[in-house]
C-alpha cells in the first residue's frame, strides 16, 4: 500500500486584521470594503517561504524517523533562491541524509499537488520508499489590492510511502492548459492579474470539475465515496457552486479558511488537505484538487493507522497559536514595501562566506552541536576540545542536534539600540534540556510577559538580508512557548510521556489534564466501565478527556483496554510507543469497587477487584517498567487507600489489593533504582464517584481531586527524588503512612528457642514500637535479627 504516511503544517502567528488594510487605503480603493472581514496571515519579519517549510516539515516528521527520507521535494512560486536549490537547505535544516534527491517544484500554483503527485508516482514505481514533501508560500501582493486581502502565508508538508499508511492513493487524473489568468515573469515582484471574472468562469469553474469529474470516472466511483471535498478557490460564491456542481453536500467540503488565514497559493491545496486529515475517519474518501495552468486531482482512503498518529500542531494547532495585529504598517515594513530610515547601525556589513557557510553548515543550518562521547557532556559549537573542565578530552565530540529539544530562558533583554525591523531586539542566554546553553535571538514574542525559566522551542528563522548581494542568511532563533493560564510552571513535562489509567474520569482525570498543562503527553486509558467494573466498556470516558487536553493546548491519545488483561496492559503501553515514542510516567489509577462483607464475599468480587487494583497494576506496569529501564529513566505511582492500609469494613478485596500494590512498589523501589526509576504510592481521598455515596456533600466541595493532583504531578516529576513513600492526601492535607519496625529485643539465651511463656512474659517488650523506623528492604530487617 502506497500513500500518506505523515502530515504537518505550519501558519505564521501573526494574522493582520483585514479591515485594518481597508482602514488604512480605503480613501484610494473603497471597493476594498467588499472584503475587508476576517484576518490573513502574515510572515513575521525573519520568515519566509523556505523557514515556514522547514517549520511544516518539522511538525510533518513528529514521531517519524528523519533518516529514513530519502527523497525532499519543496514546492513552491516564491522560492528565496532561483538558482541555489531551495530543497537542500531544507534537507540541510532538517539534517536530513546526505544521500537524498532533492529538488524544487515551482512556476504553478498547481506545484504542490504536482509534488505529492510524483512524490507518489516515485513510491510507487518503488525509487525511493520515503519522500518529504514541502508545499510553502508567502506571496507579495501590491498595497491596496484585493489579492493582498485574499492572500495568506502557510506551509505544508507531507510524507508519503508505503509503510504505516495513514491515507491510501487510489489514484489520480490531471488535466494542464497553458490558461493565464495571472502571471509572474522572471524579474518581476508582484502577479500581473486577469480580470477576476476570468479566473472564476474560465479558470477555477471548468477546470477542478474537469479533473474531479474525470478522476472518479476512471476509479469508477461516485462522490457518495468522498467525505472531504478539498480545493482552494478564493471566491466564496465559487466555492460553494464548484462544489454543488460535482454533487458534494456542503459539509463534506472543507473550509478555504479564508477568514481565518487567507489563500497560501502552492501550499493551499496541501494545507486543506491537512485539515481533512484532521478531521478524517479510517474508511473516509478524501479529494484533493490543486488548480493552476489546469488541475491536478487526487483520491485517498484513510486508513486505521490514522488514530495512531502521534499528536502534532497540524492546521488546528496553528490556527489556535496566533497574534492578531492592526498594524497595516508593520505588514509593509515586514514585506520590504517600506523603506524607512534605519540610521548608519543598521548599514553593517552583511556579505556571507561561502567558504563558512559550507564548511560549518551543520552548525550554522542544521543547529547540530556535540557532544562528548567519554564524558556526555552536550555543547554548541561543536569543538575540538570538550567544555567540560574535568574532562577536556579531545576530538571526543559526536554530532548533537539541538533544535528540537527544549530549551529554558536562563537570562534575557530587550534591546532599543540593536538594529531590527522590529524593536526591541529580545536575546538572551537558553539552556537546553539534557544540557547546553546557547546566546539566542528571540521571536515571536513580546517583552512583557518573558520571564527566565520559560521553555523555547528553536525555529529557522532569516537571520538576516544582504539587498546588495541578493542573498538572505538562516540560523536559528528561540522561540517562547505560550503558557497555559499566563502561568509559569517550574515543574515541567515538556518532552515526557505519562500513562494514566482509569483517567476517564475521577482522579485520574484531573492527574491527565495538569500533566498535559505542564508539557506532557499523554496517554489517557480509560475502559468506560461502570462503578463495579460491569458493562462493556466505551471510548467516551477517554475520549472526551483528550478532547479537553486537546482544546487546552495539550497533546493526548486515547486508550480503551481494560489493564485487566495482560494483552490490556501491553497495549496500553504501546499506545504511547506508537504515539510519542517512549513512556516516561506510569499513574496506576484505574479503579472499581465491589464491596460485600466477608462472609458473602463470592469469588467473582474478590476476582473482580484483584483483576482491576492489583493484577492490573501488575499488567501495565511491567511492559512500562521494561521501556523505562532502557531509557534509564521512570517515574511510576501505585493508588493505595486507607482501607487497604488501616482497613475498612465490608472491603476484604479491596483492602487486599490496595495493600498488595504497596508490596509490588515495595520491590520495584529497588529494581528501579539503577535506573532512576522511582516507584511510589498515593493514597487519595477525594470525591469522586467512588466516594460519591460515602462522603457527604459539604465534604465533596472541599475535597475534589484538584487537592490530590498536585502531589501525584509531583511524584510523576524530575523533581521527585524519593522513591519507595506511601503517602495519604486529601483536602490539602498531607500525612505520610509507612511500615515502621520497632527496635525489637531478643528473648531468653538465644541458644533454647522461646517458648510462649517467654512470649507473654516479654509481651510489653516484643510489642513495643518504641525507636521504631521503616526499613529500606528485607535484607535489612535480616540483618537487624543478625546484629
Ligand atoms: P473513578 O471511578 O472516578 O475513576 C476510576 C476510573 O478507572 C474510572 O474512570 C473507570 O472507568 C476506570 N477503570 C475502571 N476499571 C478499569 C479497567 N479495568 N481498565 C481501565 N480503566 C478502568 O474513581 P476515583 O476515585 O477517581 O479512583 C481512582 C483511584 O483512586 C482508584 O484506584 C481508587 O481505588 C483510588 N482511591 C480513590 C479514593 C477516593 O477517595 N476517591 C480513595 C482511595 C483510593
Amino acid at each position: 500500500m502506497i500513500g500518506i504516511t505523515s502530515y504537518g503544517a505550519y501558519i505564521p502567528r501573526l494574522r493582520l486584521n483585514r479591515s485594518a488594510i481597508y482602514q488604512a487605503m480605503g480613501w484610494f480603493a473603497p471597493a476594498l470594503i467588499m472584503v475587508a472581514q476576517g484576518e490573513r496571515s502574515m510572515c513575521n519579519h525573519d520568515e519566509d517561504t523556505l523557514t515556514m517549510a522547514v517549520a511544516a516539515a518539522r511538525d510533518c516528521l513528529t514521531g517519524r524517523d528523519k533518516k529514513t527520507v530519502d527523497a525532499g521535494y519543496l514546492c513552491s512560486t516564491t522560492l528565496p533562491f532561483t538558482d541555489r536549490q531551495n530543497a537542500g537547505i531544507l534537507a540541510t535544516a532538517l539534517n536530513l541524509r546526505a544521500d537524498i534527491v532533492t529538488a524544487d517544484f515551482t512556476s504553478s500554483l498547481r506545484a504542490g499537488t504536482t509534488g505529492l503527485l510524483t512524490a507518489l508516482d516515485v513510491v510507487r514505481a518503488g525509487s525511493r520508499r520515503h519522500i518529504l514533501v514541502t508545499a510553502s508560500d508567502k506571496r507579495e501582493t501590491k498595497p491596496a489590492s484585493f489579492y493582498e486581502m485574499w492572500f495568506g502565508d502557510g506551509a505544508a508538508a507531507l510524507l508519503v510511502g508505503n509503510e504505516n499508511v495513514i491515507a491510501e492513493f487510489m489514484g489520480a487524473h490531471t488535466v494542464s492548459y497553458d490558461f493565464i489568468d495571472h502571471y509572474r515573469s522572471a524579474s518581476a515582484r508582484f502577479d500581473y492579474t486577469w480580470e477576476e471574472r476570468w479566473l472564476r468562469e474560465e479558470g477555477y469553474s471548468k477546470f477542478i470539475p474537469e479533473a474531479v469529474g474525470a478522476l472518479l470516472k476512471k476509479l469508477n466511483i461516485s462522490t457518495e465515496e468522498v467525505d472531504h471535498l478539498v480545493f482552494p478557490c478564493f471566491f466564496k460564491a465559487e466555492h460553494r457552486t464548484i462544489a454543488k456542481t460535482l454533487g458534494v453536500a456542503p459539509e463534506k467540503v472543507i473550509d478555504t479558511m479564508h477568514d481565518v488565514c487567507g489563500e497560501t497559493g502552492v501550499a493551499h491545496p496541501l494545507l486543506m488537505l491537512v485539515a481533512a486529515l484532521e478531521r478524517a475517519k479510517p474508511g473516509d474518501g478524501i479529494i484533493v484538487a490543486g488548480f493552476g495552468q489546469g488541475c491536478d486531482a487526487l483520491y485517498f482512503k484513510v486508513t486505521e493507522n490514522i488514530v495512531k498518529l502521534p499528536s502534532r500542531r497540524g492546521v488546528k494547532g496553528s490556527l489556535e497559536n496566533k497574534k492578531s495585529i492592526d498594524n497595516y504598517m508593520k505588514f509593509l515594513q515586514f514585506r520590504g514595501l517600506l523603506q524607512p530610515e534605519v540610521g548608519i547601525r543598521g548599514e553593517g556589513q552583511t556579505q556571507t562566506a561561502m567558504t563558512t557557510l559550507w564548511r560549518q553548515r551543520k552548525m550554522i543550518t542544521g543547529l547540530v552541536g556535540g557532544k562528548c562521547r567519554d564524558c556526555g557532556t552536550p555543547q554548541y559549537p561543536k569543538m575540538d576540545i570538550c567544555v567540560k573542565p574535568d574532562c577536556n578530552h579531545l576530538h571526543s565530540q559526536d554530532d548533537y542536534e539541538f533544535a528540537d529539544l527544549p530549551a529554558r530562558i536562563k537570562t534575557f533583554t530587550g534591546d532599543l539600540l540593536a538594529v531590527t525591523i522590529d524593536p526591541p531586539a529580545i536575546y538572551g542566554m537558553i539552556q537546553f534540556e539534557g544540557g547546553g546553553r546557547f546566546m539566542a535571538d528571540f521571536t515571536d514574542c513580546e517583552l512583557t510577559g518573558l520571564k527566565v525559566g520559560v521553555p523555547v522551542r528553536m525555529s529557522f528563522r532569516k537571520k538576516y538580508s544582504d539587498p546588495e548581494r541578493g542573498f538572505a542568511g538562516y540560523f536559528w532563533k528561540a522561540v517562547p512557548q505560550a503558557v497555559a493560564g499566563g502561568a509559569v510552571f517550574d515543574i515541567r513535562f515538556d518532552d515526557r510521556v505519562a500513562v494514566v489509567t482509569g483517567a476517564g474520569g475521577g482522579l485520574g482525570r484531573v492527574y491527565a489534564l495538569e500533566l498535559a498543562r505542564r508539557g506532557a503527553k499523554v496517554v489517557v486509558n480509560d475502559f468506560g466501565g461502570a462503578r463495579d467494573g460491569s458493562g462493556q466498556g466505551s471510548g467516551g470516558p477517554a475520549d472526551k478527556v483528550v478532547q479537553e487536553i486537546r482544546e487546552a493546548g495539550g497533546e493526548a491519545v486515547a486508550s480503551y483496554d481494560s489493564v485487566t488483561t495482560p494483552e490490556g496492559g501491553e497495549n496500553i503501553i504501546k499506545t504511547a510507543l506508537d504515539a510519542f515514542g517512549r513512556v516516561d510516567i506510569l499513574i496506576n489509577n484505574a479503579g472499581i469497587l465491589k464491596d460485600k462483607s466477608f462472609t458473602k464475599m463470592d469469588l467473582e468480587n474478590w476476582r473482580g477487584v484483584m483483576d482491576v487494583h492489583l493484577n492490573g497494576a501488575f499488567h501495565v506496569t511491567q511492559p512500562a517498567f521494561r521501556v523505562m529501564r532502557e531509557r534509564g529513566y521512570g517515574r511510576i505511582i501505585m493508588t493505595t487507600s486507607a482501607a487497604g492500609l488501616y482497613g475498612n469494613f465490608g472491603q476484604a478485596n479491596y483492602s487486599t489489593a490496595k495493600m498488595a500494590l504497596v508490596g509490588l512498589m515495595n520491590t520495584l523501589k529497588l529494581e528501579g533504582e539503577k535506573y532512576d526509576i522511582k516507584v511510589n504510592t498515593v493514597a487519595p481521598i477525594a470525591a469522586t464517584r467512588l466516594t460519591a455515596d460515602v462522603l457527604p456533600p459539604d465534604l465533596q466541595e472541599k475535597m475534589t481531586p484538584e487537592f490530590v493532583a498536585g502531589f501525584v504531578v509531583y511524584l510523576s516529576s524530575e523533581e521527585c527524588k524519593e522513591s519507595g513513600i506511601v503517602m495519604n492526601v486529601g483536602a490539602g492535607f498531607f500525612s505520610r503512612a509507612a511500615i515502621l519496625t520497632g527496635s525489637g529485643t531478643f528473648v531468653g539465651d538465644k541458644k533454647t528457642p522461646p517458648t510462649p511463656e517467654d512470649i507473654r512474659e516479654n509481651w510489653t517488650k516484643i510489642n513495643s514500637m518504641e525507636g521504631a523506623g521503616p526499613l529500606n528492604d528485607a535484607g535489612s530487617a535480616v540483618m537487624s535479627f543478625v546484629t
